[in-house]
């Protein structure tokens, strides 16, 4: 089995991530979340959310509409230009993105561009049959509103999280008394009709997305463009990521989408390549233009300082969610004498601690092992386990990166203390019961 496989069963079998629908044969590219992978999202929103935005006084958070008018998409460019260029098999009808199927097409290429190298190249499609004509292929996910058959307004599922940011800009910055630069941050789901998905939730049709959109004077575009590579790279070696496995890597102009005019990506050295899962772009004053534009609102910002009037400019820093929640899932998976332990920073592991009785048929030992989940309980995730035996229990929670395992043992009952056994380290050691709680938050928040 490879990592992947040993990976997706992992996380089907503890309960982190499941095939949508399965009971139905599955639905393409949709995966349901489980109570661990739940928590383990919730931990990553929660760390993001506490570094960008309450650590922050210059940015502010909000949670937008999924569906919003849909004027908001005309005038962000991307009922136009939100496209990939796709190909047929003509003999299978299966479809697929141009770009991902030979080397020798190039993201950003024309259709006819696009047709004229696979012309050259004789390229096939992956089952070795030809290819219909390339066209493009619009990635908005279209719904209807409306009570009435005939009435029904097509809208759309918002495609990136940031459009609530830019219409809502005028109302934050007011309301909140923000002055430039500043940053508005959401995380949210966005829906895209992608032509090609996974592996696995890599890339699917519904996601999340995690996102600042910093408001600044076009002169400061270049030093908060710097700033966001530094403060998410900083960020992502604070989670416990691999080094090695990160890179930037500039988006080529062909790449870049319409509305960019610099981008770079974070790529993670995946088992299936070096692929991107976060982006810094430098949007200009793109879409506070064109909303303006569009919905004849002025959106130029009095600058006291400079004695400037501009519409202002902006640099995005753009993170997925459940992309990121691969690249931790691949980045902790360690085995050992096949023996599996997801190496989690432990602030993002789904339970902090777990607390055992020694044995489970001793009522003294498993009412005071109660009493010490019951006091854990009030400040960390924990988990309960009294079956089978100890060594089954450590492994069953080190496959889930539980970073800490409490034994309540004979010795509890006459000495207050408990057995603290570490994932990583599988060391023990004696801990008192009154003092467990700060041990823990010692190493959860002080390290
Ligand atoms: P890609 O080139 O992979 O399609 P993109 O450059 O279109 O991605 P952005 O629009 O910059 O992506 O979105 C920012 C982030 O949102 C990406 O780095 C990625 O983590 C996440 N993301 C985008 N599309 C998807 C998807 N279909 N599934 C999961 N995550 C996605």
């Amino acid at each position: 089995m490879d990592l992947l496989e040993k990976l997706v069963s992992l996380a089907k079998r503890r309960g982190f991530v499941y095939q949508s629908s399965e009971i139905y044969g599955g639905w393409e590219a949709t995966y349901d979340f489980g109570p661990l992978g739940a928590e383990l999202l919730r931990n990553i929103r929660n760390l993001w959310w506490q570094e960008f935005v309450h650590n922050r006084p210059d940015i502010v958070g909000i949670d937008g509409a999924i569906i919003s008018h849909p004027r908001v998409w005309e005038a962000s460019g991307h009922t136009e230009s939100f496209t990939d260029v796709m190909v047929e098999d003509l003999k299978t009808h299966k479809r697929y993105r141009a770009d991902h199927l030979s080397n020798k097409i190039e993201d950003g290429m024309t259709p006819e561009e696009i047709d004229q190298v696979i012309k050259e190249n004789k390229i096939r499609s992956p089952d070795g049959n030809s290819l219909s004509k390339a066209k493009k292929f619009n990635n908005l996910v279209e719904v209807y509103i409306g009570t009435l058959e005939n009435e029904k307004t097509l809208a759309y599922l918002r495609g990136e999280t940031c459009q609530p940011i830019f219409y809502n800009y005028q109302l934050i910055k007011d309301s909140m008394r923000m002055k430039l630069p500043f940053g508005i941050a959401q995380i949210g789901k966005a829906f895209r009709n992608e032509i090609k998905v996974g592996p696995y939730f890599f890339r699917t049709r519904e996601f999340e997305q995690m996102e600042i959109e910093m408001f600044l004077h076009p002169s400061e575009a270049d030093y908060y463009f710097e700033k966001f590579k530094e403060w998410s790279m900083s960020w992502l070696k604070q989670l416990g990521i691999d080094e090695n496995k990160l890179r930037f890597r500039e988006q080529e102009f062909k790449e870049r989408a319409h509305y960019n005019k610099i981008a770079t990506d974070i790529e993670y050295k995946f088992p299936f390549g070096w692929k991107e899962f976060q982006g810094i772009h430098y949007r200009g004053d793109w879409d506070l233009s064109r909303h303006g534009e569009y919905s004849k609102t002025d959106f130029k910002y009095r600058d006291d300082v400079r004695n400037e009037e501009y519409i202002p400019h902006v640099v995005e820093y753009s993170i997925g969610l459940n992309r990121l929640m691969l690249v931790l899932l691949f980045d902790s998976y360690s085995e050992d004498d096949g023996k599996v332990t997801l190496k989690l920073n432990p602030r993002l592991s789904p339970y902090k601690v777990a607390v055992f009785p020694l044995l489970s048929n001793r009522p003294r030992l498993v009412d005071k092992a109660h009493k010490v989940f019951e006091a854990l309980k009030t400040r960390f995730h924990c988990a309960w386990d009294s079956r089978g035996n100890i060594g089954k229990r450590y492994a069953s929670q080190d496959e889930i990166g539980t970073p800490w395992c409490v034994t309540v043992d004979f010795d509890t009952l006459k000495y207050e203390t408990v057995t603290v056994r570490d994932r990583d380290t599988k060391l023990q050691e004696r801990v008192s019961v009154d003092r467990l709680q700060k041990y823990f938050e010692n190493q959860l928040y002080e390290n």
